[in-house]
């Protein structure tokens, strides 16, 4: 894609333009003290079903990337008078198998209002490693958008163990972006969009409108903090952000609680962060090889 002078206009007919979305919305945007939060669900339901047609009458297709079950299934121990103490691997995974149920259920309820069937699909990074189970991945996300069906997709939590963990869904989702060849990144997220400087360490941070080279941005001194709840914080979403740009695809990261937030920056609103991708994307084999595959071969010295 040619890079355009003029951000916003660039802005304004990627949104107008895109038919393959990657939504991604983390656990800090879903759930609160008690668990999954209904009202949140609702409103993202209502928002993401609003998108499936463009303004100009074509189809967009989505894929939902939904963190939450960890934090769902410790509200659902602690409900039970367990503690809901989560920090080991093994409390963890198994707290993802408590809330992942939950997860799925509260969106397919949701959803169901808008006559939007769900689908559950539960990736490790091991499944996008080899290069047939990827392309298998990639048909059965084809299948199920031909029929009309919302992916949403999390983390194998239960069985990642730590070398295959995608390590968080701003990853995850950045790697889905190849695997269905979405034209727009959206990250709904619990901030109001990327800070000029760590809020931290500089209280009256503005937020950045745009990130014109997210490439040439020093992520560790920008980015300190991670919320309480997800695991990825705003380093994540920018690395996200900067693979997403390397395939030439733009990133919008927005407040994912703020009312009406996808159709207010659908709409042309200035909410959140856009991220610039790159004027040279690198071909979708390329990134395969560079983020999902798994290196192995041996060199011989002669
Ligand atoms: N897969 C985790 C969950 O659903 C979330 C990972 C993340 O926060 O990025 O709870």
């Amino acid at each position: 894609m040619e890079r355009q002078a003029d951000w916003r206009q660039e802005k304004a007919q990627a949104l107008a333009r895109a038919r393959v979305v990657v939504i991604k919305v983390g656990s800090a945007v879903l759930t609160d003290a008690q668990g999954l939060s209904t009202p949140v669900l609702e409103s993202l339901a209502r928002q993401m079903a609003a998108l499936r047609t463009a303004p100009d009458g074509h189809e967009r297709r989505l894929v939902l990337v939904s963190s939450g079950a960890v934090a769902a299934g410790r509200a659902v121990l602690r409900a039970h008078g367990h503690s809901g103490e989560t920090s080991g691997l093994s409390a963890r995974q198994a707290a993802a198998a408590v809330g992942q149920g939950q997860l799925m259920r509260a969106w397919d309820e949701v959803f169901r209002a808008y006559d939007f069937p769900t689908s559950q699909v539960l990736l490790t990074r091991d499944d996008l490693r080899a290069r047939q189970r990827f392309l298998n991945a990639r048909n059965t996300f084809a299948e199920l958008m031909d029929w009309g069906v919302l992916p949403i997709v999390n983390e194998n939590d239960t069985v990642s163990v730590s070398e295959l963990k995608f390590g968080d869904n701003d990853c995850l989702a950045s790697l889905l972006v190849n695997l269905i060849g979405a034209d727009l990144y959206i990250n709904l997220t619990s901030a109001p969009g990327v800070y000029a400087a760590n809020p931290q360490e500089v209280p009256d941070a503005g937020i950045l409108e745009c990130v014109e080279d997210v490439a040439g941005l020093d992520l560790g001194r920008m980015c300190g903090g991670k919320t309480s709840v997800g695991t990825g914080g705003m380093y994540s979403k920018l690395q996200a952000a900067r693979r997403a740009a390397q395939l030439g695809v733009p990133t919008l990261i927005l407040p994912g609680r703020e009312a009406d937030v996808l159709a207010r920056a659908f709409g042309g609103e200035a909410v959140g962060t856009w991220v610039r991708p790159e004027e040279h994307a690198i071909p979708r084999r390329k990134f395969w090889l560079a983020y999902q595959s798994d290196p192995a071969g041996t060199v011989l010295v002669d």
